[in-house]
């Protein structure tokens, strides 16, 4: 089981798969005021430097779960050069349907909602594992400008306008699911070139070293087109944030 290995391959030397940068991640954890032994379950936890860095700066305890085996490796590596691989568990496995065997403090799925088919889909999944007074995170995209077309919706990777909405709108859709936004971090502009620009070298230095492998022609056209379609569009047109919910009271799904 993983996931398609060019990601593998664009992303192998990346800490956050996200447009995240190492501060953003410490804002946040301070924003959410975690407490010393805390549960943290994170769905799609990447490398996992967030769970990683939260048990070194507040000592949570966390739990991610991800699909790429090369990612996990990563993050349990991560977990022993930080000193917290006793704080910190990381499982290779699908996060479809995952739920905790205990409640937990706090429960995210930081871009990776697909996992169960959309926002709506991943809220009500996370909040089957969390505690009562607990905190959801939610990691998504947004519209930072509309696209005027559907080609510009296209050059961002998405299928349509109509994937995303602008900011407003993604903060009133939780609203409309009976949840409380009670805090936010945004990712910017220089937070997407981390992402995306970090790709072109290990595209680049790949290439250099794979110089048969069959995915040699994709690599090589994402090197040569990737930077003026990030440029142009994901840099100029998507916004991404951290949001964190938790359900308004009486409408508590069990
Ligand atoms: N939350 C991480 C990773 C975000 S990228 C971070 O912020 O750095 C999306 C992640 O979802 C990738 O690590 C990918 O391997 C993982 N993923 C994709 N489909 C998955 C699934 N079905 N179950 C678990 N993880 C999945």
């Amino acid at each position: 089981m993983d996931i398609p290995r060019i990601f593998n391959i664009t992303e192998s030397a990346h800490r956050i798969h996200n447009p995240f940068t190492p501060d953003k991640f410490a804002t946040l954890g301070a924003a959410l005021r975690l407490e010393p032994g805390a549960r943290v379950l994170d769905l799609g936890s990447g490398s996992g430097e967030m769970l990683c860095t939260w048990a070194r700066d507040h000592g949570i305890l966390g739990t991610g779960i991800d699909m790429s085996q090369l990612f996990t490796e990563q993050a349990k590596r991560r977990a022993e050069e930080l000193g917290v691989a006793q704080q910190v568990k990381f499982i290779h496995g699908d996060a479809a349907g995952y739920v905790a065997d205990e409640k937990t403090d706090v429960a995210a799925c930081i871009g990776a909602t697909w996992i169960a088919g959309g926002v709506a889909g991943t809220v009500e999944l996370l909040m089957r594992s969390l505690r009562a007074g607990g905190i959801i995170l939610i990691g998504e995209p947004y519209w930072r400008q509309l696209p005027p077309t559907e080609d510009i919706a296209r050059g961002c990777f998405a299928n349509s306008i109509s994937d995303f909405l602008v900011l407003p709108e993604l903060i009133a859709s939780f609203g409309h699911l009976g949840y409380d936004l009670v805090e936010m971090v945004l990712a910017d502009q220089d937070g997407w070139d981390r992402y995306e620009a970090a790709k072109w070298l290990t595209m680049r230095r790949w290439l250099e070293a794979n110089p048969d492998d069959d995915l040699v022609e994709e690599v090589r056209s994402k090197l040569t087109s990737e930077p003026e379609r990030h440029a142009a569009y994901t840099r100029e047109y998507l916004g991404w944030g951290v949001f964190a919910l938790m359900p308004r009271l009486g409408l508590k799904k069990a």
